[in-house]
């Protein structure tokens, strides 16, 4: 089964039961509601993986889709924040700091928003690095939505690990894809384009800046 992917206009915002900009994030609406739109169809053929939960944003917009087809979303994050969430640099947010511990943790916003969402039934946090996860991991995924660490490294890891995790006919989406390098980092725009010389994904294009392929069946 191929998913019928169309993307020519706009997705729908679709009704979240939360007020969306109370959860800390940075995905735009009509991002998000891609997002919704994409995972409403994957949920059809099986399991949604995200990289990258931070507080749960994305999670709402995936896991509303998920939840309507009574299908499962794993939230993948070590919620010890990117580089650029660490104390001095430029996305560093105080209230995501755990002084008592004097370090970096987004899981108890995380669990708030999955609360408050009312998500718990659809949505299983994998509170461990990328790489960790994806060693033993089995289970093809119906899409797989990469919004982990804009390093390098990190991404890399990222579509190593899970890229080939996407069945055949299911959905690789990746955020903050800049073909204009003056628009952002360069490694979510790498990976997308080792997505497309694989030769195993169509192609469908951004959504501001997240890029959308299908694995080939
Ligand atoms: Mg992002």
């Amino acid at each position: 089964m191929s998913l019928p992917i169309d993307l020519s206009v706009p997705a729908p915002q679709p009704e979240l039961g939360i007020d969306i900009d109370t959860v800390k994030g940075f995905l735009a609406p009509d991002e998000g509601a891609r997002l919704h739109q994409l995972a409403g169809l994957a949920a059809q053929l099986g399991p949604v993986l995200e990289i990258g939960s931070y507080c749960g944003k994305s999670t709402v917009y995936l896991g509303r889709a998920v939840q309507e087809h009574r299908g499962t979303l794993y939230a993948l994050d070590h919620h010890r924040g990117s580089e650029e969430h660490q104390v001095g640099e430029g996305y560093h947010d105080p209230d995501l700091f755990d002084v008592a511990r004097n370090r970096f943790d987004s899981f108890p916003a995380f669990r708030d928003t999955i609360e408050r969402a009312a998500l718990d039934d659809t949505v299983i946090a994998l509170v461990a690095p990328s790489s960790t996860v994806a060693r033993d991991w089995q289970s093809q995924l119906a899409m797989v939505f990469i919004d982990g660490g804009h390093s390098m490294a990190a991404a890399q890891a990222d579509f190593d690990g899970w890229a080939s995790k996407v069945m055949p006919g299911g959905i690789l989406a990746i955020h903050d894809v800049f073909p204009n390098p003056a628009d952002g980092g360069r490694p979510p725009f790498e990976i997308y384009q080792q997505a497309l010389a694989s030769n195993r994904f169509v192609d469908f294009g951004l959504t501001r800046s997240l890029a959308v392929l299908q694995r080939r069946g």
